[in-house]
């Protein structure tokens, strides 16, 4: 696996889950593998020890500091936005500065971080969002403004693609299914629902989004872009 040799990669929310299995992979396929975090600092160092790749504490939620931390990077050949958080419950009951938070998290720093890398990026460059088959297909009460979040990332994808398109940089959107991470464990209490609406009955793995990333982020996949890509397991079919 040396895809991406050469090649220099970003990926924000790298310290855990679905995050740091994109770190593991792209590193394993050559890139020069920077990633950021917002809180856990020893799963932070563990990763970057282990896989030879580079740890950043920056939280996605002040705009200012990471669009800061991107345009110190310079060039940037691949981008990854994985940091996301999910509030969950009645929207009658929960607490607004937490809903906007996630908001902040999941859909402005998206944005305010893919600019940023895109005033530098090279040619062939790609920027892959990690989304949510939740922005299609939301069969569960209590997370409405967590599929909002996801849903607004497909619009921002389909629009920076064309904005980006001229420049041979793509933009995708991975829209996991139920995938086994601290957000949404495998036991968790909603696992067994959430199976009900699958074809696969099982929560994915961080490694199987992973690799779907990597190709994105490889030289065979530079015809692919503005498109939304769903990775599970039938949740949406
Ligand atoms: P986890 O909660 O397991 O990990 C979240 C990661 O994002 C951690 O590395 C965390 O850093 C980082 N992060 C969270 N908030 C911030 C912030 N403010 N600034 C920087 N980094 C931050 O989540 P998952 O791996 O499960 O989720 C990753 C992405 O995949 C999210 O966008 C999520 O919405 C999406 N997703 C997940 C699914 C699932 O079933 N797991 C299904 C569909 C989509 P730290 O460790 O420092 O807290």
């Amino acid at each position: 696996m040396a895809n991406l040799t050469g090649k220099k990669a970003l990926v924000l929310g790298g310290s855990r889950g679905i995050g740091a299995a994109i770190v593991t992979r792209l590193a394993a396929e050559g890139a020069d593998t920077h990633f950021t975090y917002a809180g856990s600092v020893d799963a932070a160092n563990s990763l970057a020890a282990a896989t030879g790749t580079q740890a950043s504490r920056v939280d996605n939620s002040d705009r200012d500091s990471l669009s800061a931390f991107i345009a110190a990077q310079g060039p940037l050949d691949i981008l990854v936005i994985s940091a996301g958080t999910l509030v969950m419950g009645d929207p009658l009951e929960l607490d607004a500065d937490q809903v906007d938070r996630m908001i902040d998290i999941n859909v402005r720093a998206p944005y305010h971080a893919a600019v940023a890398a895109a005033r530098q990026m090279p040619e062939g460059g790609r920027i892959i969002v990690i989304g949510s088959v939740n922005g299609d297909r939301m069969p569960m009460a209590g997370a409405a403004a967590y599929a909002l979040t996801k849903s607004a990332v497909q619009g921002m994808v389909r629009g920076l693609a064309r904005d980006l398109g001229a420049r041979g940089i793509t933009v995708n959107n991975v829209q996991p299914g139920p995938v086994d991470t601290e957000m949404n464990p495998a036991e968790g209490p909603f696992a067994e629902l959430m199976h009900s609406f699958m074809a696969i009955k099982r929560h994915g793995r961080g490694d199987e989004i992973a690799a779907f990333v990597a190709f994105l982020a490889g030289p065979e996949a530079g015809y692919i872009t503005g498109a939304q890509h769903s990775i599970d397991g039938g949740f949406g079919a």
